[in-house]
């Protein structure tokens, strides 16, 4: 079994092209998904993210305050350190599981927003970046999340710059208005070609 990361920046398209590979019937580990799950559903990690932020980053019936957790961690180094040195693990120990369960499958595919900047493309066979022009980028995620540009590219500077992903990345999905369907079934044969 091949383990492929896919990644690319805000509003480039990850989530999009990863319902392709779906319907192909290629597994997909959401790193992000998987860890706001974990933060709510994985007691150990509860307890130690209350420890650490305080009670109130959770509402009364257990779900995660989302902005008040990003206002913490947001422009703050050490306690963005702080929650990653608690999710991680975890998330880590989760996705080995995952792994073990679809190793029937010729690839999968690990869908992370940060995968270059992390370090953890180190740990799979093969990468894919999804890439769009920036300002294409910024235009979805306005209409997509309904936030201003500001917004949008406050969130675009804590990431890699894409020039730097495209050095990295073994393939390249261009999501600026090419076919899609195209370049992942193509894709998909390549992949399966390495098997
Ligand atoms: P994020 O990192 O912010 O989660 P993402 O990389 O997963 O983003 P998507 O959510 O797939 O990106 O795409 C961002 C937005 O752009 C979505 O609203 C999606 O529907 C839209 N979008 C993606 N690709 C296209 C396309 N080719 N044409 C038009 N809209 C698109």
């Amino acid at each position: 079994m091949l383990r492929i990361g896919i990644t690319g920046g805000i509003g480039s398209g990850k989530t999009t092209v990863c319902a392709i590979f779906s319907t192909l019937g290629i597994p997909i580990y959401n790193s992000d998904e998987r860890a706001k799950k974990i933060m709510v559903e994985n007691q150990s990690v509860v307890n130690k993210l209350k420890a650490q932020f305080g009670s109130t980053i959770y509402f009364e019936d257990g779900s995660i305050n989302r902005v008040l957790l990003s206002q913490i961690v947001f422009n703050d180094k050490e306690q963005l350190t702080k929650l990653n040195e608690i999710v991680h693990p975890a998330v880590f120990e989760d996705m080995i599981k995952w792994y073990a369960q679809n190793q029937n499958h010729k690839y999968v595919l690990q869908e992370a927003a940060i995968m270059y900047e992390s370090g953890s493309y180190k740990m799979l066979d093969k990468t894919i970046l999804v890439y769009a022009d920036q300002e294409i980028r910024i235009e979805r995620v306005m209409k997509r999340d309904k936030v201003d540009r500001i917004a949008v590219l406050a969130r675009m500077d804590k990431q890699m710059p894409e020039s730097e992903k495209l050095k990295l990345a073994d393939f390249v999905i261009y999501n600026n208005g090419e076919s899609l369907i195209d370049q992942v079934m193509k894709l998909h044969h390549t992949i399966l070609e390495l098997v």
